[in-house]
C-alpha cells in the first residue's frame, strides 16, 4: 500500500508552495487508496509553536486534504537515539570537534584552491587519545554520518528520472548537534522506516538529501536488527515560482488565509495547484476524483512551475460559476433560493459578492435619471406587463410590437429601470425573482421620473 507523508515544520504557516506538496502527496496516496501522513517536523524546540501545529491542521481541513495519520518528532526521540547508536555501533557515525569558524575557514581554503567544499573528514582521523583531549579542553562533539564511498548512491527518481551521484563528492553530513539536538537527516529517514514510508515527494531543493538519506536506510537496515525496511520511493518536484519567473517573496507568505481573506475557493486553489508544472491543463475542475484520475508524476515537469495570481482568480471564477446551490447555500443572503443563485452566479467572481446581487432583487435600487422618451416607453411596460411562465420575454416582444424599439433601446432602459444598473445577471432569470408587484412598481416609478 502506497503510503505519503506531508512533513512540514511548524515554525511558520504554510505558504502556496507548502500547500503543492501537500496537494501532491494527499493525490499520490489517494489516487492508489494509500495513506496520506501528517508529520509534524518539530524537533527544533524553539522555532516550533503550537499555533503553527493548528494553523496546519485547519489549512489542510480547509482544503479538504486531511490526513489519516498524525505524528510529531518532538515526540520520537528515543527512536532517534535508538537509530544513532545502532549506527554509531556500525561506524557510520563519528564524532566532530571542529567549531563554526574552522569549518567556514577550510570551506574558504577550499573555495580559494578552485575545489568544491566538502568536509575534510579530519575528525574521522583522530585517535582516541586526541578526542579524549578535545573533551578535556570541554569541546563537546556533533556528529557526523559517514557516508560510503565506495558506491554511486542511484536512484529512478518519480519526476527526475535516473539520478546518480558520487558521494566522495557530498560532506558527510552533521545529524545532531553538540547539545544533543537532531538535525533533520535522521528524523527524517527513521520517520519514514518506522511509518512505513513507500513514497516520499518533496520539493527538489531535497535532492542532496536524498543522497544521504539513501545511504542512511540502507545503513539503518544493516545496523538495526529489525525487519528489513529497503529504500521508499523518491520524487522530487520542480519549485514553484512567481509568473514573472521569480522564486517571489509573495510565494513565501501566500497561504489559505489569504485565500480566504480573497474569496477564493479552495477548490480553485486545489485544482491550480494540481495541475501547475504539468503537461496537463489548468481547468476549473472541483471535482477531485477527475483530478486524481489524471495525476501522474510522468506529467510533472523538470522547469519550475508557475503561480499566477489572475489565473487562480480565473479559475475561482469558473468553479463560482458550477458550484451546486446546496454547496453554498449557507453562504448566501437570507432568502436567496436555488432559482437566484442560478441567476447570479454567473456574475460572481467570488461567492462573497452573491449579496451585492442579490439585493437588485430584494431592493431598494436607485434609477437613473431617464429621458421623457424612455418615461413614456417604461409606462407602456407597466401597463403591458403580464406575468407569465416567462414575462422577461412576453414583455420584451409586446414592447417591440407596442414601440418598435430593439435592441439597446429596448432593453437597456428596462434593465435601468428593474435593476438600477446597466448590466448584470440574465434578466429572463432575475425577473421573475423580483417578480409582478414589485416589478410594476419600479416600472411605474421610473416612468414616473
Ligand atoms: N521538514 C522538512 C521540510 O519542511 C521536510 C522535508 C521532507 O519532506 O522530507 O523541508
Amino acid at each position: 500500500m502506497t503510503t505519503t507523508r506531508f512533513a512540514p515544520s511548524p515554525t511558520g504557516r504554510l505558504h502556496v508552495g507548502n500547500i503543492r506538496t501537500a496537494l501532491h502527496n494527499w493525490m499520490l496516496a489517494r489516487k492508489s487508496g494509500g495513506r496520506f501522513l501528517l508529520r509534524i517536523d518539530d524537533t527544533d524546540a524553539e522555532r516550533s509553536r503550537e499555533d503553527y501545529v493548528e494553523a496546519i491542521r485547519a489549512d489542510l481541513a480547509w482544503l479538504g486534504l486531511e490526513p489519516d495519520g498524525e505524528e510529531r518528532q518532538s515526540e520520537r526521540l528515543t527512536l532517534y537515539d535508538a537509530a544513532f547508536e545502532a549506527l554509531r555501533e556500525a561506524g557510520r557515525v563519528y564524532p566532530a570537534y571542529e567549531s563554526a569558524q574552522e569549518l567556514e575557514l577550510k570551506r574558504k581554503i577550499a573555495l580559494g584552491r578552485g575545489k568544491p567544499p566538502i568536509y575534510d573528514r579530519a575528525a574521522l582521523a583522530l585517535g582516541d587519545a586526541e578526542r579524549a583531549a578535545k573533551e578535556a579542553e570541554g569541546v563537546a562533539p556533533h556528529w557526523r554520518f559517514k557516508l560510503d564511498h565506495d558506491e554511486p548512491i542511484a536512484w529512478q527518481d518519480g519526476i527526475r528520472g535516473a539520478q546518480k551521484f558520487d558521494p566522495a563528492q557530498l560532506s558527510d553530513p552533521v545529524i545532531r548537534r553538540a547539545d544533543g539536538s537532531w538535525l533533520y537527516t535522521l528524523p527524517s529517514t527513521v520517520d519514514d522506516r518506522e511509518m512505513g514510508v513507500t513514497s516520499v515527494l518533496r520539493g527538489e531543493d531535497h535532492v542532496s538529501n536524498t543522497a544521504v538519506q539513501i545511504q542512511m536506510f540502507t545503513a539503518l537496515d544493516a545496523a538495526q536488527h529489525s525487519a528489513q525496511h529497503g529504500v521508499p520511493d523518491f520524487a522530487h518536484e520542480a519549485l514553484l515560482i512567481g509568473k514573472e519567473g521569480k522564486l517571489s517573496k509573495r510565494i513565501g507568505s501566500l497561504g489559505c488565509d489569504a485565500f480566504r481573506e480573497r474569496g477564493i475557493e479552495p477548490e480553485a486553489v486545489v485544482a491550480l495547484l494540481a495541475r501547475i508544472g504539468t503537461s496537463l491543463p489548468v481547468e476549473p475542475i472541483a471535482d477531485r476524483q477527475l483530478l486524481l484520475d489524471g495525476f501522474d508524476l510522468a506529467t510533472f515537469s523538470r522547469a519550475p512551475a508557475k503561480f499566477d495570481e489572475a489565473e487562480l482568480e480565473r479559475l475561482n471564477a469558473a468553479i463560482v460559476h458550477a458550484m451546486d446551490f446546496a454547496a453554498v447555500a449557507d453562504r448566501l443572503p437570507e432568502g436567496m433560493d436555488e432559482a437566484g443563485w442560478h441567476a447570479i452566479r454567473p456574475n460572481l467572481a467570488h461567492v462573497g459578492e452573491a449579496a451585492e446581487w442579490w439585493r437588485l432583487v430584494t431592493g431598494p435600487i436607485e434609477n437613473p435619471a431617464f429621458s421623457p422618451d424612455d418615461r413614456a416607453f417604461l409606462a407602456e411596460a407597466a401597463r403591458l406587463l403580464n406575468w407569465g411562465d416567462d414575462p422577461w420575454h412576453a414583455l420584451a416582444e409586446s414592447l417591440k410590437q407596442a414601440t418598435g424599439r430593439k435592441g439597446k433601446p429596448l432593453f437597456l432602459p428596462l434593465r435601468q429601470a428593474l435593476t438600477g444598473m446597466d448590466h448584470g445577471p440574465d434578466m429572463r432569470e432575475l425577473l421573475p425573482l423580483i417578480g409582478e408587484a414589485e416589478a410594476r412598481t419600479r416600472l411605474e416609478r421610473a416612468s414616473a421620473g
